[in-house]
């Protein structure tokens, strides 16, 4: 008997067959606006029964491919350091089965403790960042450990302009003075995306997407919306020319589904996963 599974669409094959896992980080203590991201994994994989399996944009579908969806990690809401332990030991196991972690926010600071994981296994690792803000914050109000500054405790582990930004917008200045020494920041856009690919061909790759990268106007779930946003279109064109690369970790965060009241920043969440399922498979 197969009694349908809580998966996301198409990945309800086992964990030994499958070179990506899927798994949610359900956290969102440390936001600094708006709450509700801590339900963003739950609300894709629930929505995404509302997709087809196949996409017309690359000729494949998820059926063809094994791909195993953990579920949700019981994560520590009030204690960050604790969180991120828990998603650091999580993407540990995945990666020495020599399987890709695919982490699905909670708010952008989950980043960190897959990062932290992956670096330990590649330590010459590269980061590519499609978001609206920089955070790269030293600290936020006092805490180092925040969704504000992801990127900054990031940049301590992976070192100088291995951090390439896409979609950058806001932060305030010392930040955009920070990336102009440290990191690689692309303002506003995507342009420059081919340079990125040329830049690290051959290269250990972590991807992490702040889906608020996207124009509130087609993404308005999310707690620190950003007008002046990137198209749903322009992500995915970006996103596809990511296929030359060799990622071993990636990560999908910030949908917060209590500001998603038509419902269509969790479709649009669901439609961009399995693009990224696919364009990996
Ligand atoms: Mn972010
Ligand atoms: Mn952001």
């Amino acid at each position: 008997m197969q009694l349908e599974r809580n998966a996301f669409i198409g990945c309800d094959s086992d964990y030994e067959n499958s070179h990506i896992v899927i798994f949610g980080a359900p956290f969102d203590s440390t936001t600094s606006y708006r709450p509700g991201t801590r339900f963003g994994s739950r609300a894709i994989r629930s929505e995404s029964y509302g997709i087809e399996t196949y996409s017309p944009y690359q000729d494949k579908d998820l059926t063809d491919y094994s791909v195993y969806d953990a579920g949700d990690l019981e994560l520590c809401i009030g204690s960050s350091e604790l969180a991120l332990k828990q998603i650091e030991d999580t993407a540990n196991e995945i990666l020495s089965d020599n399987k890709i972690p695919l982490m699905l926010g909670g708010e952008h600071l989950v980043t960190l403790g897959a990062v932290k994981s992956v670096y330990r296994k590649y330590n010459d690792l590269y980061i590519i960042q499609f978001d609206a803000h920089a955070d790269l914050r030293n600290d936020y109000l006092g805490v180092k450990n925040s969704h504000a500054c992801v990127m900054r405790r990031c940049y301590e582990l992976v070192g100088e302009k291995h951090i390439y930004q896409f979609g950058i917008r806001s932060g305030e200045r010392e930040e955009f003075t920070f990336a102009q020494k440290h990191t690689i920041m692309n303002r506003f856009n995507l342009d420059r995306i081919d340079d990125c690919v040329k830049a690290l061909k051959g290269k250990n790759v972590y991807l992490t997407i702040d889906l608020d990268v996207l124009d509130p106007s087609i993404f308005p779930g999310t707690g620190t919306p950003e007008a002046g946003g990137v198209s749903f279109t322009e992500l995915l064109n970006a996103v596809m020319k990511l296929k030359e690369l060799n990622i071993v970790g990636l990560d999908m965060n910030e949908l917060s589904p209590p500001y998603d009241a038509s419902g269509v920043s969790t479709a649009v969440a669901c439609k961009l996963l399995r693009e990224i399922l696919l364009m990996m498979l």
